[in-house]
């Protein structure tokens, strides 16, 4: 398998440590508010990730986290807590806001047909942890106090800059106005903060005799060093994450534990809708049940992100969702037909390939699209972007054979009537028969 590498900014080959064993960690969602589509994108790569290691014959051990504390509106070290800024919108506690939109997360996860981490992890579960880390990182003198947290110092760390290229002198010089002057470097950040006297946070452990929390980045450096052992194999998220998140977690990690935090490093990239950034402002925040309101399903929207490459800009529209929901009936009806008249060019192998390089659906889709395929292609194409595309023959009525059957002779005999009586019979079951050479088959009407 190819993917690039945000480490080494190539694409590589991708061989992991432990066949058996494949180490994938992926920065999961703030539980504050419903997900968009835009932060579902982002799951929707992975999940074909992790099913394209499976089609290579790869055992995947995935951990998901969950962030229900300690992510700032700024993504920096400034602004409100996003949970604690929910929990007020909503009259609830944070815990509260936590379990509801944990919930619907991962009810969103589920309908995307997202193939289920080996592990789902709340930030909150390892605060223990985090002081460990903390504490270490103090001890080996990666640390200094200011009046609000416990701040890495970014100097310290010698190839802080090379993950994603930054200019630190540059940063330096633009951010002289807003620069928290307790920092020594701009880019330092905190590992942990402290609650301040009167600041509202319900969310605090005690930690040095104060209260306080983790900052953002912590949890995912001692997550995934608890639950998978560094080095990971893969470590994924969205392109926002290179330059602050991904970044600070690599510098505590590395230089708490001594050892690279993981190999691979995959990004994708943002989604625009009708050519805007995705912001409440504009208005143009849809959730997957917004989407289902304008009669589209998950599936539809999840065939529509593969349809574009991982590291590609998308723009989404409801035109290229409409297509997209086009194409999975297409599919859906090919997958029956092919279930019905047998062929048996296989041509897996070549999917397979397109995926495996760099995740390449769109590649991939072509050649779905312009290839006469198998029953058992069909199969392997479901299994590897899990789309639902193979007919659910429990469900399709008992006396379906015979009912097409019985329509050929009504027609035969010119018996429009009996004819009709049975095409409006099958289309209650979502059925319509098709012509074709090979006599009539059954497809689905939408
Ligand atoms: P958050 O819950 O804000 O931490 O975001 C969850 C994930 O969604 C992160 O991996 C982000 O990189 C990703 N994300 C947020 N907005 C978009 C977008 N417009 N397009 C693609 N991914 C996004
Ligand atoms: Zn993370």
């Amino acid at each position: 398998m190819k993917l690039y590498n945000q480490l080494t900014k190539k694409v590589e080959n991708f061989k992991p440590q432990d066949p058996e064993n494949v180490k994938i960690y992926t920065c999961g969602p703030t539980v504050y508010s419903f997900a968009h589509i835009g932060n579902l994108t982002s799951y929707v790569y992975w999940d074909l990730l992790v099913r394209t290691l499976k089609a290579n014959g790869y055992k995947v051990n995935r951990v998901l986290n969950l962030t229900d504390v300690g992510h700032l509106t700024s993504d920096g070290d400034d602004g409100e807590d996003k949970l604690e800024k929910g929990a007020k919108r909503e009259g609830k506690t944070v815990w509260e806001i936590a379990d509801f939109y944990i919930d619907t997360f991962l009810k969103d996860f589920r309908s995307l047909n997202l193939e289920e981490p080996s592990k789902i992890c709340r930030a909150t579960d390892y605060i223990d942890q985090d002081i460990k880390l903390v504490n270490l990182l103090t001890e080996k003198g990666y640390t200094y106090e200011t009046s609000d947290g416990i701040y890495f110092d970014t100097s310290k760390f010698e190839k802080y800059a090379d993950f994603a290229g930054l200019n630190l002198e540059e940063q330096k010089a633009g951010a002289r106005v807003a620069f928290n002057s307790e920092k020594q470097n701009n880019s330092d950040f905190a590992v942990w903060k402290f609650v301040r006297e009167g600041e509202d946070h319900a969310m605090q452990w005690d930690y040095l005799g104060r209260p306080g929390y983790p900052g953002w980045h912590l949890e995912c450096s001692t997550i995934s060093a608890t639950e998978l052992g560094l080095p990971l194999d893969i470590h994924t998220g969205g392109i926002d994450h290179i330059p602050v998140h991904h970044t600070n977690e690599i510098a505590q990690s590395e230089a708490a534990f001594d050892v690279q935090m993981s190999r691979f490093w995959l990004h994708c990239n943002f989604i625009t809708i009708d050519g805007e950034k995705i912001s409440k402002s504009l208005g143009n925040i849809y959730t997957l049940s917004d989407l289902e309101e304008k009669g589209f399903t998950p599936l539809d929207f999840k065939l529509w992100v593969l349809q574009g490459h991982y590291q590609g800009t998308r723009n989404f529209n409801f035109e290229d969702l409409t297509a997209a929901k086009n194409r999975l009936l297409k599919w859906r009806n090919r997958a029956a037909k092919s279930y019905q008249i047998s062929s048996k060019d296989s041509i897996s192998v070549q999917i397979l390939e397109k995926v495996s390089n760099n995740l390449n659906s769109p590649e991939a889709f072509a050649l779905i699209d312009n290839t006469d395929l198998s029953f058992a292609d069909w199969k392997f194409i479901d299994d590897l972007f899990g789309l639902n595309l193979i007919p659910d023959l429990e469900n399709l009525p008992k006396n379906l054979d015979s009912l097409i059957e019985e329509r050929e002779r009504a027609r035969s005999e010119k018996n429009f009537a009996v004819a009709d009586r049975i095409r409006d019979e099958l289309a209650e079951s979502n059925l319509t028969i098709l012509d074709t050479e090979n006599g009539p088959i059954w497809q689905y009407l939408r």
